[in-house]
């Protein structure tokens, strides 16, 4: 067994550090724990500044936004491995590839697997992020339970007529369109009635209203529909066939993510060792058992994406990948606890001026919590600490001491 990368593979990779070199920006390395954007309006309201946005079309530009698309979809045909090494050269870094998630990891994918010709032209604009889309799954009555949506849209022959409210969509107040998820049967079976729209925001009867995070800050809104004409050919895929799509973008959402999640709880458990050394504590052995624990998990979830991503490579599925979700975001929240406790009373001080550590550690937290929620929750059945605990540690146990991860070359 050769575990080692291919030359090809080591080329790759090089050409790309040396790309970053040359063109990230460094408002691009994010390297608070956070989702989103720190670029907000005076109101706290999330916008798109002109580095992020000359960033995403420098990425397309040169083959760099999504490696294994072609070229005219912002990549250069690189082979499952090679996006791996890029997913994880850019996670380690802290770089984001855009401060609109959607329109490139979502959007872009689905109007691919599931648009007409007409629709697929619009993938490279969404990708390159010259147009900024949202996602309209979630609603007051449907959110686990997407299939519950009731946004409803009557046919009127040439368009459609839509009525309802979204909730939690991520981006509209920047965003120019949105991928709407819509009941166009309400006498079906609740999954049969459901049909996806491409929606103009600027539509007669759209309405906006931002939504705070814990935070404080809006990169999320509610948009309600009120009688908005919706033109026919707006209709992506089958009427009716909506369902099928919404599993498609979900996996679209859930692809890559476990590498920056890894990534940044690789982060954390570094800043947490470098943290006990700075407060003295290296000889508490409770403080060092909690450590090692963290450390260990965080490896092992590694690995196990390593593992994932072997299957993956070789035709199967990677049901890992899904656990991973949970897993992840459930150890980000421990992580990001432990940071606090260790931090003391210092965790008061927020002001960067005064205090090394200053609000790292509880914006962390707090952009933890909507973690478990967001893409779909953790569910009950992952009480906080039990996913990165005791109940999956047979399955990290396997994974960490069974897939060698040939990390020795990376
Ligand atoms: C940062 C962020 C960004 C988001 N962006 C978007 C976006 O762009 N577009 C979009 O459409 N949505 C978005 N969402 C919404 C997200 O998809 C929903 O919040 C999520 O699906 C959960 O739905 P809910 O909030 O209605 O919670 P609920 O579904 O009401 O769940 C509440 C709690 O009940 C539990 N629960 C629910 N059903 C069951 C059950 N049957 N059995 C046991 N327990 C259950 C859940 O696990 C959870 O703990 C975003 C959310 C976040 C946090």
């Amino acid at each position: 067994m050769n575990l080692a990368f291919s030359a090809a593979d080591l080329a790759f990779r090089d050409e790309l550090l040396h790309f970053l070199q040359q063109h990230c920006p460094p408002e691009a390395q994010v390297t608070r724990d956070r989702i989103g954007t720190d670029d907000v309006d005076d109101n706290g309201v999330m916008v798109i500044p002109a580095w992020a946005k000359a960033w995403q079309a420098t990425l397309f530009d040169h083959g760099w936004m999504i490696p294994s698309y072609p070229p005219h979809l912002g990549g250069r045909n690189a082979t499952p491995t090679q996006t791996l090494l890029y997913l994880e050269a850019l996670a380690q870094r802290g770089i984001c590839r855009s401060v609109h998630f959607g329109g490139y990891a979502i959007v872009g994918p689905s109007l691919l697997e599931f648009g007409n010709a007409q629709q697929q032209a619009l993938a490279p604009a969404a990708i390159r992020g010259d147009t900024v889309w949202c996602i309209g799954m979630s609603e007051p009555g449907a959110g686990s339970d997407l299939a519950a949506l009731s946004t409803r849209a009557e046919d009127a022959g040439d368009h459609f007529v839509v009525t309802g409210q979204k909730v939690w969509t991520s981006y509209a107040m920047v965003a120019s369109r949105c991928f709407c998820y819509v009941r166009t049967d309400k006498d079906a079976p609740k999954h049969r009635g459901i049909s996806v729209l491409l929606i103009d925001l600027d539509s007669p009867g759209v309405e906006i209203r931002p939504l705070r995070h814990l935070t404080g800050q809006a990169e999320f809104a509610e948009v309600f529909f009120d009688a908005v004409k919706v033109p026919r050919e707006n209709l992506i895929g089958e009427l009716n066939g909506g369902w099928r799509i919404t599993m498609g973008s979900l996996a679209h959402e859930r692809g890559g993510l476990w590498v920056e999640g890894v990534a940044s709880c690789l982060r954390a458990v570094d800043d947490i060792i470098a943290m006990v050394a700075r407060l003295g504590l290296q000889g508490d052995s409770a403080v060092t058992t909690r450590v090692a624990r963290l450390y260990s998990q965080a490896r092992s979830l590694r690995a196990m994406g390593w593992k994932g991503f072997a299957s993956f490579a070789q035709g199967s599925s990677a049901p890992e990948h899904s656990y991973m979700k949970v897993a992840i975001s459930e150890l980000q929240q421990t992580l990001y606890e432990f940071g606090m406790d260790l931090q003391g009373s210092g965790l008061a001080v927020t002001d960067p001026a005064i205090a090394q550590e200053a609000g790292r550690w509880q914006s962390a937290f707090q952009n933890a919590l909507a973690a478990t929620i967001g893409g779909g929750t953790s569910g009950n059945t992952t009480q906080r600490g039990c996913a990165a605990g005791a109940r999956p540690a047979a399955w990290l146990r396997r994974y960490a001491w069974t897939f060698p991860s040939p990390t020795s070359n990376a």
